[in-house]
């Protein structure tokens, strides 16, 4: 994390303060100075692409405890508009070749990975070299060695660490979360959840490209799957089983296009993941022994919509899921609140999607897990 003293406090102050009134009477983390928790961090986005430019960028603009400071690209085209649209100075544009001097500036705090997937541990472990608290894209990386690197990374750097899972955010997650953790219906003995968009654009976009995405539908809306089945039983699957269809092999060459698995999880509890990117479905449905909750949608930008079988629709004002996911974990680092996704569950998830690939790999074979003392439940 970056140390704050006096006269980087004051710049930063300057940059963006938070209101005093809302962090009054807030316990200071172990080793925080004063000033740290009264102040917004910065952001560094690395790579400017959809999700940077249509979400995470607007997301910050009315946060809370983050601002965007900087910006990482690979593309100096795009620097003058980034500077106008967010105030960002020029020292604080990085490219992809002297990015490690990021570790000079003071003005970031928090480095944002929005890479191709393959990218995101050489990124992330940079970022943690370089003393800054990360932010990792999902899914996490393209392979449970690489999670493994970055964690070991950033601990070693004595960094916090988070993986871009907004759901986790969510206020309408977090009341299925509720429900099956207060167990208002009952206990939970089945959970559907599909996440999947159709995606025919640029036949040479990276996320059809192995090497860069590391896999396909599976490794974009599947790791959403994954995660909603894992907080609509309140635990983790002991095992998985899976299989791979495709209707358009020519297109779908070097990545999955549609996968399906079923997680089994203790107690005879089971869950159902669809995942595609060449069918529209984006559902969670949790099926408890005196009830139901649904989302639909679940797993997009929002607005969401939920209702249960007690006749109750959820619903909530809508917001900026980026907004809320950045703010609570700048709300961590300054508070020592709860990390909502650190890096283990990131983990967690592609030891998952390796099973899953494996099973396909060998028929449908169930896969065992063992994830029992990976201590991450939701
Ligand atoms: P994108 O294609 O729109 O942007 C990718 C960015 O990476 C571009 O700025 C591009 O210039 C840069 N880049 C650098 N090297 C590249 C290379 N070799 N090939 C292609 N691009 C390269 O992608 P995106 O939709 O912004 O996705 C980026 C990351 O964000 C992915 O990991 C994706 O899974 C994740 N994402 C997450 C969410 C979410 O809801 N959490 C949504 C969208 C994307």
């Amino acid at each position: 994390m970056t140390v704050i003293n006096r006269r980087t406090f004051g710049k930063k102050l300057t940059q963006g303060m938070v209101g005093t009134t809302l962090l009054a009477g807030m316990p200071l983390a172990c080793g925080m100075v004063s000033g740290q928790q009264e102040k917004k961090l910065g952001i560094a986005l690395v790579g400017l692409g959809s999700y940077s430019k249509g979400q995470l960028a607007p997301g910050l603009v009315n946060a809370e405890h983050c601002y965007l400071a900087g910006i990482v690209t690979g593309t100096p085209a795009k620097e003058k508009e980034w500077m106008e649209r967010y105030n960002i100075p020029k020292a604080n544009i990085y490219n992809y070749e002297n990015f490690d001097e990021i570790v000079k500036n003071d003005a970031i705090d928090i480095v944002y990975v929005v890479l191709p997937n393959s990218m995101h541990a050489e990124f992330c472990i940079r970022a943690a070299k370089a003393g800054k608290n990360v932010i990792c894209e999902k899914p996490m990386a393209v392979s449970v060695a690489e999670c493994d690197s970055i964690i070991e990374a950033c601990e070693t750097a004595g960094v916090k660490l988070s993986v871009g899972y907004r759901m986790q955010s969510d206020p309408y997650t977090n009341e299925i979360k509720r429900l099956v953790r207060e167990k208002t219906f009952g206990d939970v003995h089945y959970v559907s959840s599909d996440a999947a968009y159709i995606s025919r654009g640029n036949p040479n976009q990276w996320r059809l490209n192995h090497a860069l995405s590391g896999g396909g539908a599976l490794m974009n809306m599947g790791v959403y799957s994954i995660q909603s089945n894992i907080y609509g039983t309140g635990t983790n699957p002991i095992s998985v089983s899976a299989q791979e269809f495709s209707t358009m092999p020519e297109y779908f060459k070097g990545t999955d296009e549609t996968i399906t698995a079923q997680m089994q999880f203790p107690n005879g509890v089971v869950g159902n993941l669809f995942t595609s990117h060449n069918a529209n479905a984006n559902r969670l449905f949790v099926n408890f022994r005196k009830g139901w909750a649904e989302l639909n949608p679940c797993h997009s930008y929002g607005p969401l919509a939920g209702r249960t079988s007690a006749g109750n629709e959820i619903k909530f004002p809508h917001q900026s899921q980026q907004m809320l996911q950045m703010d609570d974990f700048a709300k961590h680092i300054k508070t020592g609140s709860p990390n909502l996704a650190p890096g283990v569950m990131g983990k967690r998830d592609m030891i998952i999607v390796e099973a899953i690939y494996q099973s396909i790999k060998e028929g449908g074979k169930t896969i065992p897990l063992d994830l029992g003392t990976m201590g991450i439940v939701s």
